[in-house]
């Protein structure tokens, strides 16, 4: 029974950690000790920007030994563009930006910024550098403000309204009751997918990272809020070395380049148009099939509205 009952208290304990609102995908990291496989080298130095440049080198990556997820990926983040990694569900996309963020080490190849392999600088450093506007955003149990000035606590109040506006959630806060004041999360206001997005974007523009990681959200948000939310993404990846992991290709038309990854390899890279022009490519087919839907659901709508 004692076998038991540790991992059973030890799944309550990370429950009620992320009831209570513990937001931080690094601090979710901590509390499930992932972290204890990747450690600074007694070498370690910070990580010195100079434009923020990321390379993949032949990254090969599993899990498990018996099951390797990337299989020699190799692609650059040019410093202030944007690459987009497209692919069908499961094929490594988020692992990409786990390996990144150093939260596991590659087991062959290299992953670098501005020439500095990720296993040679601080965790620290590292993570400082990067912001990351996640999938889902989990608020913790405090002010709005609060939740927004937590991509920098030493922010004025002025510069929270500021990145507030600019992640186009301004208006929505100052109609609450108490404004920013206003208490959020489990046990204050529910947020809407897209409004918590928006508080995460507010953050990292207060982060101000030379180096942005954009998780798109797999769940659908209507389209008028998603062309909002993309409009405020791009305002935040202007000028900023930018990697997408996209579910919605309707958000990777304008990258600088679009990695299709497929079973772990790179089966396709290009932009919208070159992929598009690929006979019975898979971005082709995937394209196709996510305007099917697309249309589907404006004439299901439509029909509705006519009744
Ligand atoms: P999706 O579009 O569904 O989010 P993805 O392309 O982002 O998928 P990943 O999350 O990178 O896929 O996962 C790639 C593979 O690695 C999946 O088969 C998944 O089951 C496996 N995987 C992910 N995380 C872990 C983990 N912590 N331990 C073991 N396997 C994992």
């Amino acid at each position: 029974l004692m076998q038991l009952s540790v991992p059973l208290n030890f799944i309550g304990f990370i429950y009620r950690e992320i009831r209570q609102g513990l937001t931080d995908i690094e601090q979710m990291f901590d509390l499930l000790d992932v972290e204890a496989e990747v450690t600074d080298r007694p070498d370690a130095q910070p990580l010195a920007i100079a434009d923020g440049a990321i390379r993949f080198e032949d990254v090969q990556f599993a899990y498990d030994p018996d099951r390797p997820i990337l299989k020699g990926i190799s692609f650059d983040v040019p410093a202030g563009k944007t690459v987009a990694i497209v692919g069908p569900s499961g094929a490594g996309k988020s692992t990409i930006s786990r390996l990144l963020f150093r939260f596991y080490d590659v087991q062959d190849g290299a992953v670098t910024i501005d020439g500095q392999d990720v296993r040679a600088v601080t965790q620290e450093s590292l993570r400082a550098a990067i912001g990351m506007v996640p999938q889902d955003t989990v608020l913790f149990n405090d002010t709005i403000a609060y939740n927004i000035r937590y991509g920098r606590p030493d922010a004025t109040d002025e510069e929270v309204e500021k990145a507030a506006e600019m992640a186009q959630i301004g208006p929505f806060i100052e109609g609450l009751p108490q404004g920013f004041r206003t208490m959020v999360g489990e046990r204050g206001l529910k947020l809407s997918g897209g409004e918590k997005q928006r508080v995460a974007i507010a953050r990292t523009i207060l982060k101000a990272p030379p180096i942005l990681i954009l998780d798109e959200a797999t769940s659908a948000l209507d389209t008028a809020t998603e062309q909002e939310i993309q409009s405020s993404l791009d305002l935040v990846s202007r000028g900023r070395t930018t990697l997408v992991i996209a579910h919605r290709l309707s958000t990777v038309i304008g990258a600088d380049e679009i990695i299709v990854l497929r079973d772990g390899q790179i089966a396709e890279r290009g932009r919208h148009a070159d992929l598009l022009g690929i006979p019975d490519g898979l971005y082709a087919q995937m394209w196709a099939r996510q305007s099917e839907a697309i249309e589907a659901e404006a004439r299901l709508r439509a029909a509705r509205e006519a009744d």
